[in-house]
């Protein structure tokens, strides 16, 4: 473990005027070494998983389970002081890809269509905070800081120029500012450790969308992303290797993590399976382009509930907010439209009013647009 920890390490050295996609693996194996008694509890998570899934039915159960959420801003130029407009933005894509909401469904290739789920999960920026007070749920820290690394989590400590944590029971901890390295984020996995780390950090280039400059990352699904791992999903791959086991049933078998906007089937039979499909690569736990990723599936809704239950319970029964902050449904426009489809897929070459279409562009994005008579 220890040398797979330093050779991640000396990857992310390597590259490190690249943009580097996550850094929760990595950030996990700290843990790990620095904390022998976090080290035991997530050694059991997977078998506690299995046990709480086995003995509970969650698509009985009810409920929509509501988040509430603290963004730390934590800056050092103006441009990294994003505006209320860009959390509340992050938020809303939160909301819509956990409950997929969000307009680019009909890129999921249809095989998969009826395992791409809805998991039941929102967010809110919370409305009280730790002292009872009312809060928008932003929390700007002005450091003289000029950038975070990961490693030690210099960013939630007052005393190296972070924002500490909001009671990590209570809330999901959010921060936001400049990780350095060209490190897009990283995420603590849940177990029943009570971890002084515990939340998700996001650069700040790669948060929300208005002004947000990330690149093929623009579209706030780091967030998205790093939130899946905050609720105990894995890589598609499996942790620590390739061809490994991400402990999802419906997510195919992959060898290792995909980049930019690839076609559908990709490597299939990978790994020395059968799957003709290939991998799952716009799923939000893969690596690639924000504007080409639209799912996850029933099994990896079914892992991020029972990690709720098990280890996140307060938000089973919160009354710090009262359910998603729903702002905008835009995405940026500087892209090229391919073609403009109905909701049965076909192409439409003139456009009908009164009736729902997609417009979908050359970077892999889509806009549903009604032209009222
Ligand atoms: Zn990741
Ligand atoms: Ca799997």
């Amino acid at each position: 473990m220890k040398n797979l920890f330093i050779l991640l390490l000396a990857s992310i050295t390597l590259i490190s005027n690249a943009q580097i996609r996550c850094g929760t693996e990595a950030h996990t194996l700290e843990l790990i070494e620095q904390y022998p008694d976090y080290a035991k509890a997530k050694a059991k998570v997977n078998t506690e998983t299995e046990n709480w899934i086995a003995t509970h039915n969650v698509a009985k159960l009810p409920e929509i389970i509501s988040i509430p959420v603290v963004v730390h801003v934590v800056w050092n130029t103006t441009a990294e002081n994003i505006s209320d407009a860009r959390v509340f933005e992050q938020i809303e894509i939160l909301n819509n890809d956990f409950r997929r909401t969000n307009i680019d469904v009909i890129n999921t290739p249809s095989i998969w269509q009826g395992i791409a789920d809805d998991c039941e999960i929102e967010f809110c920026l919370a409305t009280t905070d730790p002292n009872g007070d009312a809060t928008t749920g932003i929390d700007r820290v002005n450091t003289t800081q000029t950038s975070f690394g990961m490693s030690g989590d210099p960013v939630m400590s007052v005393s190296s120029g972070g924002a500490a944590p909001w009671s990590q029971d209570d809330y999901l901890n959010i921060w936001v500012c400049d990780l350095g390295s060209g490190l897009l984020g990283y995420a603590s996995p849940p177990s029943a450790w009570s971890n002084p780390t515990d939340g998700v950090v996001i650069g700040y280039k790669y948060f929300g969308l208005t002004g947000n400059n990330g690149g093929a990352y623009r579209y706030g699904r780091t967030a998205t992303h790093e939130v899946g791992h905050w609720l105990n999903l894995e890589h598609l791959w499996g942790a620590w290797g390739s061809c490994g086991n991400d402990q999802v049933a419906d997510t195919p078998k992959q060898e290792i993590e995909n980049y930019g906007c690839p076609a559908f089937p990709l490597h299939p039979n990978a790994c020395s399976t059968t799957n003709a499909n290939g991998d799952m690569f716009m799923n939000y736990m893969d690596y690639t382009n924000d504007a080409c990723m639209n799912l996850f599936t029933t099994g990896q809704k079914t892992r991020m509930i029972s990690a709720i239950n098990q280890y996140r319970s307060n938000h089973l029964t919160q009354t710090i907010c009262n359910g998603p902050t729903n702002i905008i449904d835009v995405l940026p426009t500087d892209k090229k439209l391919v073609k403009i489809v109905d909701v049965l897929g076909r192409i439409i070459f003139k456009p009908k009013t009164n009736t729902p279409l997609f417009y979908i562009y050359d970077d892999g994005s889509v806009e549903k647009k009604i032209i009222l008579e």
